[in-house]
């Protein structure tokens, strides 16, 4: 096996085995750069000497050794010269950036023989001195593992007691008596002199490196950025070019685009007379590379120059290392630059209109957090570390907010009025709090998972939310939140970061993410390339103006529950499930009617003949009676009856199961009355604005929740269809609809084929079919699935990432018996993984047509749907 590469030998593509920097140090001696020669030992030279004694065998030594060789021939030195000594840097470099977490040494190759013949050579005592001091200290620290502070203090002591504010102050004579001082630091915790022979430096650093793959900050980056410990670093051997010989010489650091803002042009810092490290130490203050131009400017031109190279060459942003060596100029690394997600959009858009990278390519460039990043605010980031945590719990709508607490959604809703800015903080929400979370800046609940109320609703208003923190106890009734010993009351200032799913004592200041046109340009170029559609899960004009702006090609699920809760609807509401008899249900479901035909005539006004799939009511209706007493009496009053009546009533339709009990198609078999309303209102609503020629065509897609079996199915569209045809029959006119279904029960999964006889398309409610394949309660689920999590029983919560294995086999099985069936049927996803990025890929793969999600998320799912496309 061959262990060793020459930098003429590599090229970009080999990163894997030598690493990030060794791959561009071997690309850039290709094009002709003045890249100071080197080569570099690879990844698996590293994974051989870590899994071994941790000894570097003698086959990579003879390797490294005769690499040293071939360096010294076309260096023109040797190492170990008394009289000219090669010197060489070993850094590590791995094929993930890992900045600043592995270790370098430089002026490798300098003894007290070779030290002497440096300072002759250059005719600089004080250069190779100082050279000297720092390859004793970068040593002592990386191989010998003796504390950097220990060489630091002496530096200090000894600048102190000279009266020397700067390291430029120090003479020959000084760095010399540092040397003798820090290899006396070596005697001393060592137990034996620094090692003076060149080879036995290498081999020894080279080792050293490969060690600090596994160093303890290496391997926390690596569980941060999910980097596998696997893959070993890669060590690059390069001879030394110097920075520190005098004020024509120096080191910088340069982005060829401005990492945090995208713009174009030169953007970095250098030192003068200054050697690497110094730059990153923050030692002295580096001048913004502008200064260059001024002070050399040939060498600055000559930069430019390669840096548009190397841009135009790597197709990105660069970010490179340099030095300049008596006014020559070295290039020592490139690499894609790091950048802030408003920096990738500009760049890439910039790319494509300079034709560098394709529309198609600019799209693999961004990241669905990317997205969120640049729609939602985010705090700041030296405040959030200074900010205290309150608690935790699951990020459920992306967004960083500060207020007030309140507990209720009418306290929320007076302080707000009173023009505070408050953040709703409840066990769980209902429909009920609707006002007060329309009004927040945010909203809390301590249970309920990522398909809760709270979270289904916050994701839709685009508002930041943080659901199911167990582990605060929140007590509506003495209106305070208690965590870990800290106890917030009514009014207590807090901050929210919904992306985290973190809570903050006190306020935190935030920088808004508002970038409509960078995100216009990329959601254009995506949707050039969706194998999937993408619909909203909207029914409010705002939601679904917005959802249309965000790129949505119309409605894939718009909850119709959500349209009864207006102060007048639900009272029309409440009549409706008082009343005794069928006789009685009239009145109120009329005056209903013309709600929902004002609701409907708002939504395909907006939508223009897109697609609209309208969701008949689903919930059960105890949740659209009054709790609290007071509201009871109100109710009473003003329908005639008792509070006792009224409390019958809430009795009989108590639930103990409500996910499981008197919902969707149940209520409408044994109250066919409510869906031949919504029905009604749907079609007259559409023939109306088409008889008004306000609409060209509309074609309503009717779905009805929580079918379980084809009777259902079948016993439902008879009579929906009867009230269809009258209305035909009374406006005389025929217009096209559709009355299809949602899969959200196993067992209509598993019988879909007879379904398909009685339905005109589907859509996947992965909310309910996820709760009813593993059996977890999506409301409560919460309280374990972060232990399940914590414990890698569960690999992701269910709710969030589609479980292929289950509940995604499910869907595999009904979309195969539907399209064996018919494969005209348009089948949706409108369950909450419908917008999330990770399920995508899954859902495309089965074949599905398109996925539903919520206004915000719908920028990212756009931009992961047209990255799958291959
Ligand atoms: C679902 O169950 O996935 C769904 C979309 O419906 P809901 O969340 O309203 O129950
Ligand atoms: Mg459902």
């Amino acid at each position: 096996m061959k262990y060793v590469f020459d930098f003429s030998e590599g090229n970009k593509e080999q990163i894997a085995l030598l690493g990030g920097k060794g791959a561009n140090l071997a690309e850039m001696t290709k094009l002709n750069l003045p890249v100071p020669t080197g080569f570099t030992i690879t990844t698996e030279a590293c994974l051989t000497y870590l899994e071994g004694q941790e000894q570097l065998s003698s086959e990579i030594k003879i390797e490294i050794q005769q690499h040293i060789e071939a360096m010294e021939q076309r260096a023109g030195k040797k190492f170990g010269d008394q009289l000219d000594p090669l010197l060489v840097s070993v850094r590590s470099g791995s094929k993930f950036s890992m900045p600043g977490m592995m270790d370098t040494i430089l002026n490798l190759g300098l003894n007290d023989a070779t030290v002497v013949g440096l300072a002759e050579k250059t005719k600089n005592g004080r250069f190779a001195y100082d050279c000297y001091r720092r390859l004793l200290q970068m040593f002592g620290d990386v191989v010998c593992g003796i504390d950097k502070n220990r060489f630091e203090q002496q530096l200090e002591f000894y600048k102190s007691k000279k009266n020397y504010q700067l390291d430029t102050e120090m003479l020959e004579e000084d760095w010399q008596e540092l040397v003798s001082i820090y290899k006396d630091i070596f005697i001393e915790v060592m137990q034996k002199p620094f090692p003076q022979d060149p080879l036995d430096q290498l081999y020894l650093s080279v080792e050293a490196v490969f060690r600090s793959w596994n160093n303890r900050r290496a391997i926390t980056y690596r569980k941060l950025h999910d980097i596998p410990h696997s893959l070993g670093t890669a060590v690059n051997i390069q001879e030394m070019v110097f920075g520190n010989f005098g004020t024509e010489s120096g080191t910088g650091v340069a982005f060829t685009r401005n990492p945090a803002t995208g713009e174009k042009g030169i953007f970095g810092e250098f030192l003068i007379n200054a050697q690497g490290e110094d730059v990153v130490a923050g030692i002295r203050t580096p001048e913004p590379i502008s200064e260059l131009a001024k002070s050399m400017p040939e060498v600055y031109e000559e930069f430019l120059k390669y840096s548009d190279i190397l841009e135009k060459h790597y197709k990105d942003m660069q970010d490179i290392e340099f030095t300049i060596e008596n006014k020559k100029l070295y290039i020592l690394q490139t690499r894609n630059g790091k950048r802030t997600a408003k920096s990738t959009f500009k760049i890439c858009i910039q790319l494509v209109e300079e034709g560098v990278i394709t529309e198609k390519e600019a799209i693999h460039r961004i990241t669905p957090t990317m997205i969120t990043q640049l729609l939602h605010p985010v705090f700041e980031p030296e405040a959030l570390e200074k900010a205290t945590i309150f608690g935790k719990g699951l990020p459920a709508s992306p967004g960083a907010a500060s207020g007030h607490i309140y507990f209720t959604a009418e306290t929320a809703k007076q302080a707000s009025d009173a023009g505070e800015k408050v953040i709703l903080i409840r066990q769980e929400t209902s429909p009920e709090d609707i006002e007060g979370m329309v009004v927040s800046e945010a909203i809390i609940t301590s249970r309920g998972g990522m398909t809760s109320h709270a979270a289904v609703v916050a994701r839709g208003m685009g508002v930041c939310c943080v659901a199911g923190c167990e582990e605060v106890q929140v007590d509506e009734f003495l209106e305070q939140a208690v965590c870990n010993g800290v106890t917030l009351k009514k009014g207590d200032e807090v901050s929210v970061d919904g992306t985290a799913g973190k809570i903050y004592l006190g306020r935190i200041p935030y920088v808004q993410g508002d970038e409509w046109a960078l995100l216009e340009k990329i959601i254009g170029w995506a949707k050039k390339e969706m194998p999937l559609g993408i619909r909203a899960n909207a029914e409010t004009p705002e939601d679904i103006e917005t959802a249309l702006k965000l790129g949505a090609d119309g409605i894939g699920l718009a909850r119709t529950e959500h349209m009864f809760f207006g102060e007048k609807r639900i009272f029309e509401m409440r009549k409706m499930i008082l009343s005794e008899n069928k006789k009685s249900l009239i009145e109120p479901l009329n005056r209903l009617k013309e709600y929902q035909k004002d609701d409907f005539k708002k939504m395909f006004t907006i939508l223009e003949g897109k697609p609209c799939t309208i969701r008949l009511l689903d919930p059960p209706l105890h949740e659209f009676l009054p709790q609290s007493e007071e509201d009871i009496s109100v109710l009473a009053t003003a329908t005639n009856r008792t509070v006792t009546q009224i409390k019958h009533r809430i009795e009989e339709l108590h639930e103990l199961n409500p996910m499981l009990g008197h919902r969707g198609c149940r209520l409408a078999i044994t109250t066919p009355e409510i869906y031949e309303m919504q029905v009604a209102a749907i079609i007259e609503t559409a023939i109306e604005l088409m008889q008004q020629n306000t609409q060209e065509k509309i074609v309503p897609e009717i779905m009805i929740p929580l079918i379980g079996s084809h009777q259902e199915m079948s016993w439902l569209r008879a009579r929906l269809e009867k009230v269809i045809q009258e209305i035909f029959v009374s406006k005389e006119t025929i217009i096209t609809y559709k009355l299809g279904t949602m899969l959200e029960i196993p067992r209509a999964c598993l019988t879909a084929e007879k379904i398909t006889e009685y339905a005109d398309f589907f859509s996947f409610g992965t909310n309910d079919l996820t709760q009813l394949t593993y059996g977890f309660s999506r409301d409560d689920s919460g309280k374990f699935i972060s232990e399940y999590l914590d414990r890698k029983i569960l690999p992701d919560d269910p709710f969030q990432h589609i479980d292929e294995e289950g509940v995604g086999e499910l869907m595999k099985i009904a979309v195969e018996k539907i399209r064996g069936k018919d494969r005209t049927l348009k089948i949706g996803v409108c369950g909450e993984v419908g917008g999330d990025p990770q399920s995508i890929h899954f859902l495309n793969k089965i074949g599905v047509d398109y996925v539903s999600c919520s206004p915000y998320r719908i920028p990212s799912a756009i931009l992961t749907i047209a990255q799958e496309k291959k």
